[in-house]
């Protein structure tokens, strides 16, 4: 290894990147990491970080007006767009530094540069100059997936909305998963009218679909319009500077702004992957075993490039496997069962497991269990907006398959539900739990 500039050369510094770098690195490896971007990748600087923030923004719309059934007097309720746009920014700048600090105290080299393999243990940066490498880890990312149609130029991604110099007035969402949900909720709070088109008719597709259509119920009733069975033909900038958006499946829309959402594309071309015989799948995903190894045997890949599961803590769980099993003398592999994940709509999913459907296919004989309330906040205010909670349970070891639900804070609650069904609790366990009173999330225990 000693012969190589580096014993380990990371290509991107995301959640997974970073993570394998500072582990790999605090076992004792001589680490550089390149990235041409911002560091902290997707997540930090334009994903789930400044989303999560501008849906805490988004909240208050709501709380603001169910403030005065608690007494509050909130005379003169108005939205600054750019006082949050800026807030946010300001804090991804912030979490980007703090990211560098902590590569720079592993002693880990950062090149602000694009790195291409030309060969299993060499890159070439963009001065010109060439780094070796024992092992070469590709967390490249993903980005967002564009239609190719006339005038997609006039259209945004989630890379472009954080930093929208106005609110738009009227929006088109396209697509029908996670972004195109949690910004629907986003952009109506904030006031916009928001139109989803979804090229089918079924949304958020992987979710327990009671939940699904809950969430659908909830979204109409507040005002946010959806077009399904419909897609893009084309979108034309009119002379008033807004967007005619020509469709099929449903009548032509107005816009000001319209933000594709319809999933992400491994960020895979250019790399010198099919130079050194890299592998790629048919989506050009680089193609990894359970240990990240790649059809190379010096370099390995971890994250939204491998197109697997796009989620921020399965990268970071991947790259610290990585650096573990390279690097810290401890072979580990990622277990993929019963991942937890959150739509941040409004109001929120959580899920953990399998949906009712997917456990009737795969167990046979199950047990559902659903608790349909109105969250007692939501009855003060006035809001008619009912959680719903479900248990998947296999009726032959009583265990819970499955929890999915919708309501206020529903990921929070989730999270620590997943342990229950990571540990392969029963459903005697969660009976046998006293409730907390009074609480949401009591109602996982006192379903019967
Ligand atoms: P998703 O994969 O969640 O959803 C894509 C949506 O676009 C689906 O409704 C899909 O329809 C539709 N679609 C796919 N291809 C086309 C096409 N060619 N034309 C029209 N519609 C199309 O993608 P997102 O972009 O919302 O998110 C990307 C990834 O980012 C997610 O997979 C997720 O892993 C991650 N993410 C996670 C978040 C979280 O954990 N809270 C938040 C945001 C993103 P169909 O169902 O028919 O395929």
């Amino acid at each position: 290894m000693t012969d190589f500039d580096f014993d380990l050369f990371v290509v991107g510094a995301g959640s997974g990147g970073v993570r394998a770098a500072r582990i790999a690195a605090a076992h004792g490896a001589r680490v550089a990491i390149a990235e041409e971007h911002r560091i902290g990748g997707t997540c930090v600087i334009r994903g789930c970080v400044p989303k999560k923030l501008l849906v805490y923004g988004a909240h208050f719309a709501e709380d603001l007006d169910d403030a005065a059934m608690f007494g509050w007097d909130v005379p003169h309720k108005r939205f600054d767009w750019l006082v949050l746009r800026d807030n946010v920014l300001a804090e991804v700048s912030r979490i980007e530094g703090a990211y560098g600090q902590t590569l720079g105290s592993h002693h880990v080299t950062i090149h602000k540069s694009r790195a291409v393999l030309t060969g299993p243990n060499q890159l070439r940066l963009d001065d010109g100059t060439t780094v070796t490498a024992g092992k070469i880890l590709l967390a490249p990312g993903a980005r967002p997936m564009l239609p190719e149609i006339p005038g997609v130029e006039h259209a945004i991604t989630s890379n472009e909305v954080f930093h929208l110099e106005r609110l738009p007035e009227r929006i088109v969402i396209v697509g029908g998963g996670y972004i195109a949900n949690e910004f629907a909720g986003v952009f109506h709070q904030f006031g916009a009218h928001v139109t989803v088109v979804n090229r089918s008719d079924t949304i958020l597709r992987g979710y327990d679909e009671q939940v699904v259509d809950r969430l659908v119920k909830i979204s109409l009733a507040k005002g946010i319009d959806f077009r399904f069975n419909s897609t893009f033909d084309s979108i034309e900038r009119q002379d008033d500077g807004t967007l005619l958006c020509r469709m099929n499946g449903c009548e032509d829309i107005v816009a000001d702004e319209v933000l594709f959402a319809i999933g992400r594309v491994p960020n895979t071309e250019g790399l010198g992957l099919d130079e050194i015989g890299v592998k790629r799948n048919e989506r050009g995903g680089i193609i990894v075993d359970d240990q990240f190894r790649t059809s190379v045997p010096s370099v390995f890949a971890v994250g939204d490039v491998t197109d697997r599961i796009q989620l921020t803590p399965v990268a970071i769980r991947e790259g610290h496997a990585f650096a573990d099993t390279q690097f810290g003398g401890k072979p580990c592999t990622v277990d993929y069962d019963n991942i937890p994940s959150a739509v941040f709509s409004h109001p929120p999913i959580g899920a953990v497991g399998l949906t009712e459907s997917e456990a009737k296919n795969k167990l046979g004989v199950i047990r559902t269990y659903t608790s349909d309330f109105r969250p007692m906040k939501n009855v003060l205010a006035g809001r008619n907006e009912r959680s719903l909670y479900k248990l998947v349970v296999d009726e032959g070891s009583d265990r819970v398959v499955g929890i999915h639900m919708i309501g206020p804070d529903a990921p929070e609650i989730l999270q620590a539900a997943a342990i229950a069904v990571k540990a392969q609790l029963t459903k005697a366990d969660f009976d046998a739990t006293i409730a907390l009173h009074p609480s949401m999330a009591e109602e996982l225990v006192l379903m019967r």
